[in-house]
């Protein structure tokens, strides 16, 4: 998909963690046609990688040999979905457990790792066009596209949803765990003073908290489509 000839479309979908969004980005990918790009796994794989090799977010030294040394990919797989390597592998089966979330949004909050991952976002969104979904996509990735979401709903949602998407990979987890590592994490990624997850009237802002995530993707679908419509009219 690309605007009339002009350059490949972003689709950017932002908001706090359990939200939905990953699953959102997928459906709505697959009806546009365009890769999805999930950035958090990219700061959790940087994340699984610094636990293994026991680097600690306060050592600044040892975070920029980190990124340094590591050779992160966004690669496109025959079938149209998006892996994310790390030093050639596909990070995908290791990066789930909360403890990689939560050493991911560490890592997140310092400059030299996000201005790596941002640029190989804009590359990978350039050259191809994406619905790209984090935190930071439509306020400093893709501040010009047109299309941006910020998706929100209550707390007590978003642990829900979580636990679902963690029994549904076979994981077990009670309320109380999940309530403390998503909202500390968020309470984190809003409060930083680089990129923080945050939304400006240049979003639509979804309240997700009674909908579906199929009513989620055809509301933004529909958007997506009047907007378009709209540019191609020249409103
Ligand atoms: O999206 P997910 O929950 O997998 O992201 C893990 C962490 O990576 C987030 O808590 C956040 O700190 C960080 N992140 C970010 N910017 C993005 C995507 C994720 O800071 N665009």
């Amino acid at each position: 998909m690309s605007a009339a000839g002009g350059p490949p479309v972003v689709v950017a979908i932002d908001g706090p963690a359990g939200v939905g969004k990953s699953t959102v980005a997928r459906d709505l990918a697959a009806a546009l046609g365009l890769p999805y790009v999930d950035t958090g796994a990219m700061y959790r794989a940087l994340g699984w990688k610094a636990l293994r090799q026991g680097v600690e977010p306060q050592d600044s030294a040892a975070v920029a040999r980190l990124v340094a040394d590591s050779a992160l990919r966004l690669e496109r797989r025959t079938d149209g979905g998006v892996d994310v390597t790390l030093d050639g592998q596909p990070v995908e089966p290791h990066i789930r457990a909360p403890e990689v979330g939560v050493m991911a949004s560490h890592l997140a909050a310092l400059p030299v790792v996000r201005q790596r991952l941002v640029e190989l976002q804009r590359a990978f969104g350039g050259a191809h066009g994406a619905v790209m979904e984090g935190r930071d996509i439509g306020t400093v990735v893709f501040p010009q596209t047109p299309f941006k979401f910020f998706l929100d709903a209550a707390p007590e949602v978003r642990v829900r949803r979580r636990l679902e998407q963690l029994r549904a990979g076979g994981r077990e987890a009670t309320v109380a765990e999940v309530e403390d590592e998503l909202l500390r994490r968020d309470r984190r990624d809003r409060e930083r003073a680089h990129s923080p997850l945050a939304w400006d009237p240049s979003y639509e802002r979804v309240d997700t908290s009674g909908m579906t995530l199929d009513e989620v993707v055809e509301r933004l679908a529909a958007a997506i489509a009047a907007r378009g419509q709209g540019a191609a009219a020249g409103a």
